[in-house]
């Protein structure tokens, strides 16, 4: 117990004292949150930067996220990809807006479009104080380097929920900055490849530093990456392109256009290899 009491001071007086000045952390609020957690899904921090001000400034709360069109929303998060989290967090501020009072509980937030387990747990801990862990690649890999855990994972899903109970143990009393401070270390601290053990608060904490080779945990089964080769084209006609519009399951850009592939348009590869060369020509 003293240990965990310990390890939760260090962690907190590091984060506390160090973390990165970041948009959403300055004046924290329910809907920075939101937006915040559904930007840094699959994109990084430094991406998200400018599209979170901007964001901001158009869209200063539910109620005007709610008012917007899709169309307008759609807009403002151009470039980042996986349009289906601008679609949820759309319908999202709609449900919300429509509310006398926003859900406070994991539970209640798993019910809105777009909201996992991890997102669940950020949201409510940060903005309502509730004690739920945040498991995510950064927490596993924290986690697996302070126990030394030999175990090899299949995979990061399967990691994340062996090492959840441990991450719930470990919540201190303050869990919205216990969380941040774990996803923290994990991002500046903690890293996959070279760990900066030397600046670590809680080095006297892990045991896979102690060892000496804590960049070997966890120990994860190497991702298999298949690698296609898409031919896509570019067919006018009667000063018309044809586009491809991505059907609403499509992972990446979810009801939105795109060029076509070849196979899509009609066009035999090499065909549609003279397609690549015309519209290469004409940018
Ligand atoms: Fe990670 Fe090193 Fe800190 Fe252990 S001491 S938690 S390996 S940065």
């Amino acid at each position: 117990v003293a240990r965990k009491a310990g390890f939760q001071r260090a962690l907190l007086r590091w984060y506390r004292s160090r973390a990165r000045p970041l948009p959403w952390r300055d004046s924290p609020s329910l809907y920075k949150t939101v937006v915040s957690e559904f930007m840094l899904q699959q994109t990084q921090v430094k991406t998200v930067l400018p599209y979170f001000a901007r964001w901001l400034e158009a869209l200063p709360d539910f109620s005007a996220l709610a008012a917007a069109s899709e169309g307008r929303v759609l807009k403002l998060w151009e470039g980042l990809g996986y349009y289906s989290r601008a679609r949820n967090l759309h319908r999202l501020a709609g449900r919300i807006a429509s509310r006398s009072s926003p859900p406070n509980t994991p539970a209640g937030w798993r019910e809105f479009p777009g909201i996992g387990p991890y997102t669940a747990a950020a949201i409510t801990s940060i903005s309502f104080q509730y004690p739920a862990a945040c498991v995510d690649g950064n927490v596993v890999r924290i986690l697996a380097r302070l126990t030394a855990n030999p175990k090899r994972f299949p995979d990061s899903a399967t990691a994340a929920k062996i090492f959840s109970p441990l991450a719930e143990a470990l919540l201190s009393s303050s869990p919205g900055d216990h969380n941040q401070a774990m996803m923290e270390l994990g991002a500046t601290v903690c890293l996959r490849k070279k760990p900066l053990c030397a600046v670590c608060p809680v080095r006297g904490y892990c045991a896979a530093a102690r060892l000496g080779h804590p960049g070997k945990f966890p120990r994860l089964a190497p991702r298999k990456i298949e690698r296609h080769k898409l031919t896509r084209v570019w067919c006018e006609r009667d000063d018309s392109l044809l586009l491809h519009l991505a059907p609403p399951s499509a992972r990446r850009l979810a009801s939105m256009h795109e060029l076509p592939l070849a196979g899509q348009a009609g066009l035999t590869v090499k065909a549609a290899a003279c397609g690549e060369l015309l519209a290469q020509k004409r940018r």
